[in-house]
């Protein structure tokens, strides 16, 4: 059966420094997958190459079974795979909205993902929309950038720590928009820091360090034995 997503033998380098070192992974349709690892472990140039802002130096990225690594950024998301990045990369010169109707500029034809739409998912950005991005908390910033991503109607959505620096209740707020993110036909991938929210959230996980993967599963099937080694590495 074709993936939806494939990653193949990716291999990525900043100059003479290896970050990934031949990482293979699928995502099938439906599913949210989490990696999980340590600082610097390379989750977001995992990510970075998928979305065609990273370098890639070697391997494939397939989706629906069809290359599109090095393809460049704005036609990996014209074809549905679109990234929240780390850190929000809001427009702070920006309000709310005109941050949300960035991220519908370039987006794939036959989804409906709509301002609208992401006033519902999430009700607080309707009442600050004409803010500027910054007024707002960080976890409201967090939807900001979640919701730009969703205006491109991807079919495969990336988050990278989506969590990062957010009090355990606005993290569970923010993972309440997942099951209507599925249902709008997106799969998932998430990066955490934060093993037990990707435990929680994901269908299988994949533990990167140093550019490998150590680890992969559901996460009933791995004891935390193993995920603990394959996060920290066994002493
Ligand atoms: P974090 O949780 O800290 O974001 P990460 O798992 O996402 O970590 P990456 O940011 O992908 O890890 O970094 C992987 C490795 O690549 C690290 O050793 C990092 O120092 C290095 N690296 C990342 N970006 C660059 C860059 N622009 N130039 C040089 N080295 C980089």
């Amino acid at each position: 059966m074709t993936a939806l997503l494939e990653i193949g033998a990716l291999t990525a380098h900043y100059g003479d420094f290896q970050a990934l070192f031949g990482v293979d992974l699928r995502l099938e349709a439906g599913e949210t997958v989490a990696i999980i690892g340590a600082n610097g472990a390379g989750k977001s140039t995992l990510m970075r190459s998928i979305v065609g802002i990273a370098k890639v130096s070697g391997g494939r990225v397939r989706l629906s079974g069809e290359e599109i690594q090095g393809l460049g950024a704005p036609e990996i998301l014209i074809r549905g795979v679109s990234m929240v990045p780390e850190g929000r990369r809001l427009f702070p010169s920006l309000t709310v909205e005109e941050n949300l109707l960035i991220g519908g500029q370039i987006r794939k034809v036959g989804g409906n993902w709509t301002l609208e739409r992401i006033y519902e998912l999430f009700p607080v950005l309707r009442q600050r929309r004409h803010d500027p991005s910054t007024a707002l908390s960080g976890g409201q910033q967090q939807m900001v950038a979640i919701g730009r991503a969703l205006m491109s109607n991807p079919r495969v959505l990336l988050c990278d720590e989506l969590s990062l620096g957010l009090a355990p209740v606005v993290i569970k707020e923010i993972y309440a928009a997942v099951p209507t993110i599925k249902q709008s036909g997106a799969s998932m991938i998430v990066v955490e820091q934060d093993i037990s929210q990707a435990l929680k959230v994901a269908d299988r996980i994949y533990c990167l360090m140093k550019g490998r993967v150590t680890l992969s599963g559901a996460p009933k099937e791995l004891s935390r034995e193993a995920i603990h080694d394959a996060y920290f590495g066994v002493a």
